[in-house]
């Protein structure tokens, strides 16, 4: 291609809200035989809601959610955004009214009991301390780590969310085991469609999450998604394109988080949801302005016009 078509090609990118970052990313993704996508956000709407909270000790509801939503509420994570909305609703919904003036984030201060020692752990939960009692609010895996046993029971009540292609969110308070959280995140209304279409280009697409196996089959199962990655570590979602690329295949990430920046800079072509976080944009070569996941066939299709591949 001339250096004017690369011109106007950058040019219809732009017009779709398609951000392409140089000639060789442009002339890179005609050839793209997989692209991976992250779940959480770019899948998904990234608008998770918290659905169900249940108590497995003797806490008072109301309580558990404050004690969950103080937690994270230093947390950047889209889960924690949601439990911190659960909160808001549970407890402020019906005060809104009679005080008119005063503002959400003004409520939630006066709710929300202060938390010290907070750590994000990514991909796993966040840890902290409230009450001068440790809380951990996150996976399995987080608890099981820090050896607090998960009844039976519980885990059978985060089994049932799974399958149902909610995240289940498990917390401790002191080192007990004290309720779940269940939240979903409804997929965007165009993932099905553009999944379809990547297979009919004959494009493979394939799933990467760091949420679990069993959310992950259920929402890929939807989606349309036959290849699925799950428990993926942030480092681990980089290693997943470079596996792929080992017979020369490829490869294309699309991603919204900084868990998924190694991965969208470790693929040939990384596009970044341009809703998601600075670092993720930062990271890939293309950026989808729209948020609309057709802007990946969109992508594809220039690259492949602008180079006249006949197929
Ligand atoms: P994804 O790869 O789908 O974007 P992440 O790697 O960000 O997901 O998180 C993986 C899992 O870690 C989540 O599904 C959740 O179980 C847990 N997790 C991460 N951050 C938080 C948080 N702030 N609060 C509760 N759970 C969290
Ligand atoms: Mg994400």
């Amino acid at each position: 291609a001339t250096p004017t078509a690369v011109m106007v090609a950058t040019g219809v990118g732009a017009s779709h809200g398609v951000l392409i970052k140089g000639g060789d990313a442009l002339e890179r993704a005609q050839n793209v035989q997989y692209v991976i996508f992250d779940k959480t956000g770019t899948l998904t709407q990234g608008k998770a809601a918290v659905t169900t909270a249940k108590v497995f000790s003797g806490m008072d509801l109301g309580d558990f959610i404050t004690l969950v939503a103080s937690a994270e509420a230093s947390s950047e994570h889209p889960l924690g955004r949601a439990i911190i909305d659960y909160a808001y609703h549970y407890h402020c919904f019906g005060k809104v009214q009679d005080s008119k003036k005063q503002k959400k984030e003004e409520m939630l201060a006066a709710l929300l009991i202060e938390a010290s020692d907070f750590s994000a752990l990514p991909g796993r939960g966040v840890q902290c301390s409230v009450n001068g009692r440790s809380v951990l609010v996150g996976n399995r895996s987080l608890l099981t780590e820090n050896g607090v046993e998960i009844p039976s029971e519980a885990e059978n009540f985060v089994v049932e969310l799974e399958m149902n292609a909610k995240t289940g969110i498990l917390v401790s308070y002191d080192g007990t085991f004290t309720g779940v959280l269940g939240v979903a995140d409804p997929l965007k209304r165009e993932a099905a469609v553009v999944v379809e279409g990547l297979k009919k280009m004959g494009v493979k697409p394939v799933m990467v999450t760091g949420d679990n196996w069993r959310t992950a089959q259920a929402v890929a199962k939807e989606v349309g998604i036959e290849d699925v990655r799950a428990e993926v570590m942030p480092a681990g979602k980089a290693d997943v394109i470079r596996s792929l690329q080992k017979d020369g295949s490829i490869v294309a990430m699309v991603g919204d988080g900084i868990n998924d920046s190694p991965a969208l800079a470790a693929a040939d072509v990384g596009m970044a949801i341009g809703a998601g976080t600075d670092i993720a944009i930062e990271a890939a070569d293309y950026v989808l302005m729209r948020n609309n996941l057709e802007d990946v066939i969109t992508a594809i299709d220039l690259s492949r016009k602008t180079f006249a591949r006949i197929r």
